[in-house]
């Protein structure tokens, strides 16, 4: 029996009381000798008590181990000597270091929660956002204020390796993940605004070229606005979507409400070898040690985890933890009992981690 070993970054705000939920119920599902978790320090205000964002020992422990889990990082207020706030700085630094270049984030509908599209039922909602996350226009570079503060610019880069790689990779995921939109037709749309910008065309014409490689898999063009409005009202027609960073960022908060919001939805961030996973919201400082943050959001990241362990080792087990997780997650939400304040109800941080260790166990 192979044994894991998960870096864990608790980070900032909300970061500690979801990561420890998360490793709480990977424990359960898995068993303590098959995942092992490993703390390290990084982040906003580790920053301010140390100097140091993403310490060196996290960053090779980072590399080196097979995974990583993350809580959240970014607080308000702290900031480097020439004033420019720290953020999440340290997941930025991991994924470029790291070169996580897809950003995958499921948008599910899971029984018991109630959709803001309300003709939409549990199962009709399961497709996946692929974000680019390493190029783009979130990664800017040659941008700045110009002429004496009257303009200001930023600069949209994209490359081919980088647009094929994410193609590629969405493809790739189109073929095998679980769930299929309603036609059944294995599909990846491809989210941009080539009808505007030289770059998005760019983005396109290296998805078609990809898209030869896989007679299996429909290719789908939507605008980048125009979609928008297909996810409120065809959410059943997608399987994979794939986008440009900031697209990507865009609609997948759109995506995340369509099916709960930020409190359950999922994110992993992939590169060739390496994979780190948290939930798609951020630290959320609001509501931060009060026991009030829905952990589903990383609970859901560490089944995709197991999922992208078990791909990458042939682990079949680990598949069938992920399916677990993910199943025992619906079913406490379908239950009605123990609901998260995000989704309207009491329930609190632990209340909601008891709940599903036990659904595990039972
Ligand atoms: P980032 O810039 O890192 O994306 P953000 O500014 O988008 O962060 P978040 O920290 O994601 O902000 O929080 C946005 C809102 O969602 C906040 O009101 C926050 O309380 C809420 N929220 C985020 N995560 C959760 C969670 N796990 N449970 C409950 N509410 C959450
Ligand atoms: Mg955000």
């Amino acid at each position: 029996m192979q044994t894991y070993d998960i870096a864990t970054i608790e980070g900032d705000g909300i970061g500690p009381e979801v990561c420890r939920s998360a490793v709480a119920v990977l424990t359960e599902a898995c068993g303590s000798r098959r995942l092992r978790f490993h703390p390290f320090d990084g982040g906003a205000a580790h920053y301010a008590r140390t100097g140091e964002v993403l310490p060196d020992d996290t960053y090779a422990a980072c590399k080196s181990m097979h995974a990583i889990l993350h809580g959240a990082a970014g607080l308000p207020g702290v900031t480097y000597a020439d004033g420019t706030e720290v953020g999440n700085d340290l997941h930025l630094q991991l994924r470029f270091r790291l070169d996580l270049f897809a950003n995958v984030r499921p948008i599910r509908l899971y029984d018991g929660v109630q959709s803001p599209l309300r003709d939409w039922k549990p199962g009709q909602i399961d497709y996946v956002i692929v974000r680019e996350n390493t190029e783009g226009l979130y990664a800017s570079r040659g941008g700045g204020v110009n002429l004496r503060g009257e303009v200001a610019t930023d600069t949209l880069v994209m490359t081919r390796k980088g647009v094929e790689r994410v193609a590629r990779f969405s493809f790739d995921l189109a073929r095998r993940r679980q769930g299929a939109p309603r036609d059944g037709q294995r599909r990846v749309t491809v989210c941009d605004k080539a009808n505007i910008l030289r770059t998005y065309a760019f983005f396109r014409a290296i998805c078609d070229e990809v898209a030869r490689d896989y007679d299996d898999v429909q290719i789908d063009y939507a605008y980048a606005d125009a979609i928008t409005v297909h996810m409120l009202k065809k959410p059943d027609f997608y399987d994979v979507i794939v986008a440009e960073n900031m697209f990507g960022d865009i609609i997948s908060d759109l995506g995340a409400g369509t099916v709960g919001g930020l409190g359950i939805a999922a994110s992993a961030e992939l590169g060739e070898r390496h994979g780190l996973f948290q939930g798609a919201h951020g630290s959320a400082p609001d509501i931060a040690g009060q026991n009030a943050a829905s952990p589903i959001a990383t609970i859901l990241s560490g089944a995709l985890m197991l999922r992208w362990l078990g791909e990458q080792h042939q682990d079949d087990a680990l598949k069938s933890d992920a399916d677990r997780i993910e199943q025992a997650v619906e079913a406490v939400l379908a239950a009605g009992e123990t609901v998260p304040r995000d989704l309207g109800g009491r329930a609190t941080c632990t209340d909601i981690t008891a709940a599903i260790c036990r659904q595990l166990a039972g």
